[in-house]
């Protein structure tokens, strides 16, 4: 699934969409300009054959049904695949925004026009006019303060509009750093990594230096044997807040899966990031652990780590892959130690 990412093109589908939402008297919430908009983007065929259908059966999309064809053509598509998930979110970020300050500058502009009839109608009332004119203007008189009557119940339902769109543009936010966040630890997950990644390559020179560092905690199954899994996940714990501090600003440290981390280092040569992971593992080998609830030492926890620095236009699986290696060499020669690839 692909949303447009042209601002003038997705004003243009929902211009199609507000009308068409009216006219069948569909209730203007989220889900149904969602529907809506991927009904005019025609981005899901069988989502419009059913719409077609359901309006041609009821003259509106009853909410059960609009909720139903929501979750099964553009919901579930999105859990299949997670560039689809950013792209539709992107998207819909992209078009509450637009929506946002087409209403708002719509509402303005409403209200100078209203507010200058209201000016011209008192003006000409106020000179000395023909007997004939005076049922005229009476008339154009009733009608502009119907017409300034709409207009402030419409004003009243942009402004009800506008906080529902900037109540979605919050939960859109929240979702967007949830999936991009570690639950246990608060660091970012691996997606964000290959944001990362692709964001120097944008940016950068194809010989611009960056160096990861792949981290992996030393024995954790048997501290965990020894020890319980609560006491390992608040070891965990620590180790991000360890690498939240100890990394250097433009580095994101990130938890990878399981006991392993990473971190990419922009502009970082490996003789640098070798330098950023070897004042970790002193940090981490020399932290003494203790017991919360028996204040008993626990046994000292390391981490073995493996550093790469990116050859050319090299893939970031590529990079990780030698720095796996290099990982596995520091576990081989005895753990609690760096080694470059
Ligand atoms: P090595 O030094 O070779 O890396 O040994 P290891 O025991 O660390 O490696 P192994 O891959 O055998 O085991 C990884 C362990 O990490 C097993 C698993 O219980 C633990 N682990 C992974 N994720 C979590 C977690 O979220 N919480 C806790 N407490 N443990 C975890
Ligand atoms: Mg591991
Ligand atoms: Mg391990």
């Amino acid at each position: 699934m692909k949303f447009s990412d042209d601002s003038g093109q997705a004003a243009n589908y929902l211009r199609q969409a507000i009308p068409t939402m009216v006219k069948h008297n569909i209730v203007p919430n989220p889900l149904n300009y969602t529907l809506w908009y991927s009904y005019f983007s025609e981005t899901f065929p069988a989502l419009n054959q059913e719409l077609d259908q359901v309006i041609e059966r009821y003259g509106t999309c009853p909410a059960k049904i609009g909720e139903s064809l929501f979750i099964q053509h553009i919901s579930q598509v999105d859990d299949k695949n997670e560039e689809q998930l950013e792209n539709f979110q992107k998207a819909i970020s992209h078009l509450v925004n637009n929506l946002s300050d087409s209403l708002d500058h719509t509402a303005k502009q409403t209200d100078g026009y209203s507010a200058a009839l209201k000016d011209n109608i008192s003006a000409l009332e106020n000179h000395d006019v023909d007997e004939a004119m005076r049922p005229v203007l009476s008339e154009l008189n009733a009608n502009a303060t119907a017409i300034y009557d709409a207009n402030q119940q419409f004003h009243g339902q942009l402004s009800s509009a506008q906080s529902e769109i900037n109540q979605l543009k919050m939960e859109l936010e929240k979702s967007r750093v949830e999936a991009n966040t570690d639950p246990l630890t608060g660091l970012s997950n691996r997606r964000v990594l290959d944001a990362i990644y692709r964001q120097f390559m944008d940016d950068h020179e194809k010989e611009d230096e960056l160096s990861l560092i792949i981290m992996d905690i030393d024995k954790f199954k048997v501290f965990n044997d020894t020890h319980g899994h609560l006491i390992g996940d608040q070891i965990l714990k620590f180790v991000g807040e360890l690498l939240k501090k100890e990394c250097p600003k433009s580095i994101i440290p990130v938890r990878f899966g399981g006991e392993e981390f990473a971190m990419l280092c922009p502009n970082f040569s490996i003789d640098e990031a070798r330098d950023v992971a070897e004042n970790i593992r002193v940090k981490l080998s020399t932290t003494q652990f203790n017991h919360k609830k028996t204040g008993a030492k626990l046994p000292p926890v390391t981490a073995s780590f493996g550093c790469a620095a990116k050859i050319g236009k090299e893939l970031l699986t590529q990079i990780i892959e030698r720095a796996d290696k290099a990982l596995y060499v520091a576990k081989d020669q005895g753990r609690n130690q760096v080694q470059l690839a």
